[in-house]
């Protein structure tokens, strides 16, 4: 029996995360956490007695002594729990990007001393973990990640000036909490997920790359240096890397619709249009940075897309703010998670005031 600790149980992936738990044997949850929702009835469904809403995850997961930590909390309050996994060298299935993010550095370094096993949830990295699975570090050339393009594909700069939270809402292969929506819109997503492969596979930035592919049914590619391409083909559905996560190595079996591909599958790519989604560069150019600045930007960029769920901004400022909060810090390396948490509160910061009308 592997005892799960699933965090942000009320989301979207929490909810796909319990499905995965119910239909597996192997499987149980030992401890639940929200934000702020309630998890009385899913706590008492599953007779889970560690329950939190809120608050610090430290104090849940030490109680309830998981096998495995899935950490699908939203935004930069994932972190706690992704440094205790990692440092305990307590299984990780990682949803929550915006803590490797924010914490690479101190991430790495928790999970060389912890020695535990750091599996990724979010579809394109869980793709690329498989491709990259058994393979000399040295044959891999680049790693590419698909991105879908979101709602607003192909569109100018110019057409995006008036769009609205529900057009930004619309996205057309995944369903998912706002937060990420949004992000996938802006293509902040993808450059949140830049780092996170950075940091996941250790690749340097040069050898990263993006692909837009708007059916999302290649997960991701790797490229080897003998120019072969290993690709990872599979319905949208993100039940399956929840899974992969859940159940490694065995692999259990996922009721997903297989890939009809005598029907013919489309998988067109093309390059992402930097111009109109200044946040994919913005991102790109704060990993190479390094130091604090990826953190910067993940900040920035969650005060930006809450202003703009609320109505306050409209969505290019969604980059604007981020571009100019990036401005105003140093990106001075974080030396523990105190120091982390103040360069992510100064960002917010900063954000804050490029809000507020001059
Ligand atoms: P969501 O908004 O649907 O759910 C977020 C969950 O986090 C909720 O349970 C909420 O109560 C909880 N939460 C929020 N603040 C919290 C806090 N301070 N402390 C504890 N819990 C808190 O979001 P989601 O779409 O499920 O995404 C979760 C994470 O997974 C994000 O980091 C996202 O980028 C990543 N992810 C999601 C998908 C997807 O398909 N939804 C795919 C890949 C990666
Ligand atoms: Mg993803």
């Amino acid at each position: 029996m592997k005892r799960i600790a699933l965090l942000g149980a009320t989301g979207s992936i929490g909810r796909q995360a319990v499905e995965i738990v119910e239909r597996s044997p192997e499987l149980e949850l030992c401890a639940l956490m929200s934000g702020s929702s309630s998890l009385d009835g899913l706590a008492a469904a599953h007779g889970v007695e560690h329950v939190q809403v809120g608050g610090s995850a430290a104090e849940l997961l030490e109680a309830s002594e998981p096998d495995i930590v899935l950490n699908a909390i939203v935004g930069f309050a994932g972190v706690e729990a992704t440094l205790w996994a990692l440092e305990r060298g307590v299984t990780l299935a990682l949803a929550n990007k915006e803590s490797l993010v924010a914490a690479g550095e101190l991430a790495l370094a928790a999970h060389r001393r912890g020695g535990g096993l750091l599996l990724p949830v979010d579809s394109e990295h869980s793709a690329i973990f498989q491709c990259l699975e058994g393979r000399e570090p040295g044959t891999v050339a680049e790693l590419i990640l698909t991105a879908s393009g979101g709602p607003f594909r192909g569109r100018s700069r110019a057409d995006l000036e008036h769009v609205t939270v529900a057009d930004a809402l619309d996205h057309p292969t995944w369903v998912m909490g706002r937060k990420i929506t949004v992000d996938s819109a802006t293509l902040a997503n993808k450059g949140l997920e830049l780092i996170e492969a950075h940091w996941l596979f250790g690749v340097p930035y040069e050898r990263l790359a993006v692909v837009v592919h708007p059916t999302s049914i290649v997960h991701s590619l790797v490229r080897f240096r003998d120019g072969a391409l290993l690709a990872h083909l599979g319905q949208p559905d993100m039940r399956v890397p929840i899974s992969f996560a859940l159940t490694y190595p065995e692999r259990a079996a996922v009721p997903t619709a297989p890939l009809d591909l005598a029907a013919g599958l489309d998988l067109r790519f093309e390059a992402p249009d930097g111009d109109a989604f200044p946040l994919l560069p913005l991102a790109r150019a704060a990993g190479e940075r390094g130091g604090t600045f990826p953190c910067a930007y993940n900040a920035a960029n969650e005060v930006a897309v809450a202003a703009f769920l609320e109505g306050r901004i409209g969505f290019l400022e969604i980059a604007e703010t981020v571009a100019a909060a990036l401005e105003q810090v140093d990106g001075a390396p974080a030396r523990d998670l105190d120091d982390l948490v103040a360069v992510d509160a100064a960002a917010r910061r900063a954000a804050e005031r490029r809000l507020v009308p001059a």
